[in-house]
């Protein structure tokens, strides 16, 4: 058993003093005050001082690679962004360079005090070595991750990302059965969207999702153009289209369904599906704003995603609560209209139930995953009102370690895991070193 403790520790009842948290096997097994603890126990107490112990901010998407392409076509309209970086540069990473991208990603978040990412990954060359590749990354760190394995069979992508639904379907299925005992690495499909999947390919994802009781995620209405080449296609909105065909349900994770009208708002909150929202990405491209508070209303749930880092461009999901909270209430001109303690809840406890984990809370039975916030930082003061601060002021400064399945990976700056900071860094700028930035008036493919 192992121990923990600080000034304050925030549980879901509200802020603790004087507890303590107990961890065996990875896994929080109480939360209790100090004083009832036995005096031999103390041996074992791994205290913070002058910190405050939330729990670890959970990424439910995420893209590992697209690290590597930061900067090169930034600024670009939706489509040469897609075509000149993501579709140029992601058609040729070697396994190696999809490895140092997601550890790229992953450290970045750690330090930003994130302990759990869902990778939403698609560079599979109709096999499974490039995922493990992600998954080794995240082992090499000590990150927990989800790697949603993407079921995708539209020709007109990069043949890497194309799979038929046999292989999608058995690929998945053989990664699952895999990593089933694993304790930090999990595995689910993830039909990429109506216009990277076939209906028969997001049929297949949902079953394979609903035999292993597991969720699946699967982008929706992101851009306007995606919405208007459904009800092109269809006569019906994206969402409305889904319900038609029956793949609406509680184990659906949209993610960003930035273009809804009443009747999909509706819709979806019946179904009981949750949406992964992505502010900053969803500015980075242009998308729009995602009707949060309306959807808030209506009972449907959302957890936060940085997407991938060529349209964000940064890590952190504190960010993303940030960045929610203020786009929604600039939106509504009304400061009341979400909180601080709403948007926390988003990026940890909710991104844990929308990946099908118990994670994103310190409560008995909860993964023991933990972020260690320094209270003398000067982004937390004044030091009383941390739950606002955290959210809106905190900077990564402040994050003085990160505990992932009971065990430190990060403290002070310094990565704990197998891999150094440095030593990413130099990868990542010999890979890097030729590449160029899109040129910014250049004819499409
Ligand atoms: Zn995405």
């Amino acid at each position: 058993m192992t121990y923990f403790t600080a000034d304050v520790i925030y549980s879901p009842e509200g802020p603790l003093q004087d507890h303590y948290i107990s961890v065996d096997n990875g896994v929080i097994q109480q939360v209790a005050p100090l004083n009832t603890l036995e005096p031999r126990a103390f041996r074992d107490m791994i205290a913070f001082e002058d910190a405050l112990i939330v729990p670890g901010f959970v990424n439910t998407h995420n893209h590992s690679f697209q690290s590597l392409l930061k900067g090169i076509a930034d600024d670009a309209a939706f489509f040469d962004w897609r075509d000149r970086a993501l579709y140029r540069y992601g058609a040729k990473l070697t396994r190696d360079e999809i490895y140092w991208g997601a550890l790229f990603a992953f450290s970045e978040m750690l330090k930003n005090g994130i302990t759990t990412v869902c990778d939403f990954f698609y560079l599979n060359d109709q096999a499974n070595e490039n995922a493990r590749a992600v998954i080794q990354a995240a082992k090499d760190l000590g990150i927990r991750l989800t790697l949603a394995r993407t079921f995708y069979d539209w020709d007109g992508a990069p043949k890497r990302f194309q799979e038929n639904v046999d292989q999608a379907v058995n690929n998945t299925e053989m990664l699952m059965r895999e990593f089933e005992a694993d304790q930090l690495i999990s595995v689910f499909p993830a039909p990429h969207s109506l216009h990277g999947a076939s209906l028969a390919m997001i049929q297949a994802g949902k079953e394979l999702a609903d035999s292993w009781n597991a969720p699946y995620h699967m982008h929706i209405a992101e851009g306007r153009y995606e919405r208007e080449m459904i009800i092109e296609k269809t006569g019906l909105s994206p969402i409305q289209y889904l319900h038609q065909q029956g793949l609406l349900a509680a184990n659906l994770v949209g993610i960003h369904c930035v273009w809804l009208d009443d009747r999909d708002i509706e819709l979806m909150a019946g179904s009981g599906m949750g949406v992964c929202y992505n502010p900053s990405s969803n500015m980075f491209l242009g998308d729009g704003v995602t009707r949060i508070s309306d959807l808030i209303k209506a009972g449907v749930s959302i957890s936060l995603g940085t997407d991938g880092g060529c349209s964000n461009n940064r890590a952190s999901i504190v960010e993303e609560m940030r960045m929610t909270s203020l786009l929604q209430k600039v939106t509504h001109c009304d400061a009341t209209v979400i909180s601080a303690e709403d948007v926390f809840k988003m990026g940890t406890v909710t991104g844990g139930s929308h990946l099908g984990r118990p994670i994103g809370a310190i409560a008995k039975g909860y993964a023991a995953d933990l972020t260690v916030i320094d209270l003398d930082d000067l982004s937390m003061q004044p030091r009383a009102f941390f739950q606002k601060n955290m959210v809106y002021a905190m900077q990564p400064s402040a994050v003085q370690a990160v505990i992932v399945n009971g065990s430190k990976v990060f403290e002070r700056g310094e990565l704990l895991g197998a891999i150094t900071e440095g030593h990413i860094v130099e990868k990542i700028q010999t890979i890097t070193g030729n590449w160029e930035a899109v040129p910014s008036k250049v004819a499409l493919k």
